[in-house]
């Protein structure tokens, strides 16, 4: 199963940015690319994507350096390698960078082929690709299918809606199918979509894909969410649960240490934060809360576990960026009892599944994460079946990059026995 070339180009996102996509020829004629996301709200730790920075190509975001970089230094090095040495390859490529953050050849170079070639041996092999990634780390074989947390009202980075929090997500957690919770997702979504029609905001729809109205509050797309819940078919609270991401280090006053909710017109110490999530998770029925406090604030962190952490998920994201040392700070600390997992975080799949064997070992949930910008690429999927994680989240259940991610886990669901 010899590596025979490797070759990456410059398509676009779906924010209309260009990203890296990467092809893998093995010498047997076998093809398979690999697409990489990108952030809007990154954590300071995240492994560094490179971009050209020239102002009269894409506004400086292009990525041809690190195209040059796949086809020129990586291609090179892993020529006849095995592909089926994922672990291997993903070594060499980390070694041939040097760097702690990938700042040499770039995440999103390095990602690019460490997911084409797990795809490429998959094919090969004639095996999915989950099975692949649960053979090649010997995962766990009892699979069990992810709660997805369908991010219905976009804020904060991600939109124009003028909500402080990031996310505003719908979490079917009382249904025993995929399918089905799936369906309860769209369902909610399209409810929503009237309700807030009826009440004159707009429907517009963010980067990923939940609607973006411009409310009174950032409390006001709690209470939309309920109403919708309310309405559908499905119980709130026993079958369908909320759930944010704050993504509190884009609204936290680094000098002051202060939370700004710009919408609420209030300032916040991070006691005040917690009091308003404490109120919040029994009036809105609340499953999760990522990335409640800053990254630059692991005393409110270290707060909310202890004092909701019993209630809810506290899920760590710019926090924890799917990096191991973090990780295990964060668990010595005991500031999260889940952790957000994101493969262009780190950048090689052998490294994040190490950072979810390790959060496993800390008994922390899994919950597998896309980026903001994404493509049609579902990899994240196949990696979030093999892994069991315990929430997924690939944005709303509309726009083709958000709904490829959950299809294909509907698809995996539908084929699964197959393979038990
Ligand atoms: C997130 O913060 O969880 C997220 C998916 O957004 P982004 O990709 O912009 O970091
Ligand atoms: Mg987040």
């Amino acid at each position: 199963m010899k590596i025979k070339n490797i070759k990456a180009h410059e398509i676009l996102d779906s924010r209309g940015n260009p990203t890296i996509e990467t092809t893998i020829v093995l010498e047997s004629g076998i093809k398979a690319k690999a697409a990489v996301p990108s952030g809007a709200s990154t954590g300071t730790k995240e492994a560094q994507e490179i971009r050209d920075g020239d102002q009269d190509r894409f506004g400086g975001k292009g990525v041809l350096k690190a195209c040059q970089n796949v086809d020129s230094v990586i291609s090179p090095a892993l020529t006849d390698k095995n592909a089926e040495d994922q672990m291997k390859i993903d070594k060499i490529m980390l070694q041939l960078d040097g760097t702690e953050n990938k700042e040499r050849l770039g995440a999103n170079a390095i990602l690019s082929v460490s997911l084409a070639v797990a795809r490429a041996a998959a094919i090969k092999k004639n095996v999915p690709l989950w099975k692949h990634i649960v053979d090649t780390f010997s995962l766990d074989r009892n699979i069990s299918f992810p709660i997805p947390g369908f991010n219905v009202i976009n804020g904060g980075a991600h939109s124009d809606s003028g909500l402080d929090i990031q996310e505003y997500m719908i979490l079917p957690v009382g249904i025993d199918t995929f399918e089905k919770r799936f369906q309860a997702g769209s369902e909610i979504y399209h409810i929503l979509k009237e309700d807030l029609k009826e009440k004159g905001y707009r429907v517009a729809i963010g980067d990923e894909g939940g609607f973006a109205p411009r409310l009174e509050t950032n409390q006001e797309a709690l209470q939309m969410i309920i109403g919708a819940i309310n309405k559908s078919n499905y119980e709130l609270g026993r079958e369908i649960k909320t759930g944010i991401d704050a993504a509190a280090s884009e609204f936290y006053d680094t000098e002051n240490k202060t939370y700004d909710l710009a919408l609420d017109k209030s300032i916040h110490s991070s006691d005040d934060l917690l009091e308003m999530y404490r109120s919040w998770i029994d009036e809105f029925h609340m499953e999760v809360i990522e990335d409640p406090m800053s990254e630059f604030d692991w005393d409110g962190w270290e707060k909310c576990n202890k004092r909701i952490g019993k209630k809810v998920a506290i899920v760590g994201d710019d926090l924890t960026v799917t990096n191991k040392k973090i990780i295990r700070e964060a668990h010595e600390r005991n500031a999260i009892n889940t952790v957000l997992i994101k493969v262009n975080q780190i950048g090689t799949l052998t490294e994040t599944v190490e950072s979810v064997n390790m959060a496993r070992e800390f008994d922390m949930k899994i919950f597998l994460s896309h980026r903001s910008g994404e493509t049609i690429d579902d990899f994240v999927s196949d990696l979030a079946v093999a892994v069991s994680a315990d929430y997924v989240k690939f944005g709303a259940p509309a726009r083709g990059e958000r709904v490829s991610k959950y299809n294909r886990i509907l698809e995996i669901e539908r084929s699964f026995q197959e393979y038990e």
